[in-house]
């Protein structure tokens, strides 16, 4: 049952995302794990640790800078209103998105395989 699926995913000239083991139809991101570059899907490159911790870092502080810069005033008074409950988690997710959104096109190789107009474009 669950052997001949992996077995024929051996056998298989398609490739594959090195984690979830999907084909690698539309585009194909290289990331790095332990010195060693892995192919990925889109999803998987998305949740690949290392890239969500360094996200997460920056966010932290770019995020914190952008507080202070247009926010800071107003808590440093006492009066933030409720309009910060919104604001100041769209600040963080600003610098979070930024950051993985150049990681994961930086890692973007070439389509796997398919037509040669769409290489390296970003859809
Ligand atoms: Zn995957």
């Amino acid at each position: 049952m669950n052997t001949s699926r992996s077995s024929s995913a051996i056998y298989t000239t398609e490739p594959l995302c090195e984690r979830c083991q999907r084909s690698l139809n539309s585009a194909v991101y290289e990331v790095r794990i332990r010195g060693e570059s892995s192919s990925r899907c889109l999803r998987c490159a998305l949740t690949h640790g290392p890239l969500m911790v360094r996200s997460f870092l920056i966010c932290l502080g770019v995020g914190t800078l952008l507080v202070a810069i247009n926010q800071g005033n107003i808590i440093l008074r006492g009066d933030a209103s409720m309009a910060l409950a919104w604001k100041i988690p769209l600040t963080y997710a600003v610098p979070y998105s930024v950051a993985t959104v150049g990681a994961i096109l930086n890692s973007r190789l070439k389509p796997a395989r398919g037509d040669a107009g769409s290489a390296g474009e970003i859809q």
